[in-house]
């Protein structure tokens, strides 16, 4: 990760917390980045399980608005056209796709999901985008919280304009920096309370965050590649049905964590009112790079 220049404005990053990894803070447009490191030989924390619990209702409700869009984008062609996913893990999307008569594949370095997809007859290829051999042209290009794990946003956006048709779509579902629970987090932190930042960056799990986008910035990186926003909405952080087992997700969390789960419950409209924490955001390739 180059930390001399903001990916986004190219002005200068300030260190702004030390936790586990560094994170940095652009004085141009508020871009966070942090000086992570993708360790594959770190045992992940996350009990997939209970994550599993969760999160899939959560996340399929979230898909199925995202396939909205999608399909009121395509109106009645929205089964002759072909996605892509990045980084598509578990397959939560890939099947929420296929339910909809939606043509999508994925790319996953991860492999210990291959039986799963093999099963449920995913088009899966393994191993990190972009992938040189692979020469198809896609209509759309989604990352469903994947796009903040990796660390060259520039390279990443020009691929995606180089893989993309004309007139075909980026689209990031992605948490922000200038969410509740980012806020919260960052308060946290000034308390002396750790834990809250480093969870929020992922900082124990073997893929960190590298990056902490707002709407504004975001927007700001892929314009410099050839996109247009055509739209953006919020997507549900927690599932209030199940957000005990969500809490409870990561081992390390203490008792008080778990206390906080029923607060949270209680500050349900708080949380609904404030800045939103994710977001989808569509964007067109109005333009392509050379
Ligand atoms: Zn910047």
């Amino acid at each position: 990760m180059d930390l001399n220049a903001c990916p986004v404005c190219a002005r200068s990053l300030k260190l702004k917390y030390k936790l586990k990894f560094d994170i940095y803070k652009c004085a141009g447009c508020g871009l966070y980045v942090a000086d992570a490191r993708f360790d594959h030989s770190f045992s992940s924390n996350v009990d997939t399980a209970v994550r599993g619990t969760g999160l899939r209702e959560l996340r399929t409700a979230n898909f199925e608005l995202i396939i909205e869009e999608i399909k009121r984008l395509y109106q009645s062609n929205s089964t002759n056209i072909k996605g892509l996913e990045i980084g598509c893990g578990n397959g939560w999307w890939l099947a929420v796709c296929k339910k909809n008569g939606i043509n999508c594949a994925g790319i996953e370095p991860e492999t210990s999901f291959k039986k799963g997809h093999q099963e449920n007859g995913f088009e899966v290829t393994y191993g990190f985008y972009p992938d040189k051999k692979n020469t198809t042209k896609y209509d759309f290009v989604i990352f469903n919280d994947v796009f903040e794990h990796i660390p060259d946003v520039n390279s990443l956006a020009a691929s995606i304009n180089a893989d993309l048709n004309e007139n075909g779509y980026l689209i990031i579902n992605i948490p922000l920096s200038d969410g509740f629970f980012s806020r919260c987090a960052r308060v946290f932190n000034k308390l002396g309370i750790k834990s809250f930042l480093n969870r929020m960056w992922q900082f124990d799990f073997h893929s960190p965050h590298y990056t902490y986008f707002n709407a504004e910035n975001l927007n700001q990186l892929v314009s410099k590649h050839g996109f247009t926003k055509i739209s953006e909405f919020r997507l549900n952080t927690l599932d209030f049905d199940h957000i005990k087992e969500r809490v409870t997700t990561d081992k390390k969390v203490s008792r008080v964590t778990v206390a906080m789960a029923a607060l949270l419950k209680g500050a349900k409209p708080l949380i609904n009112a404030a800045k939103p924490d994710i977001k989808v955001f569509f964007f067109k390739k109005t333009s392509s790079e050379c």
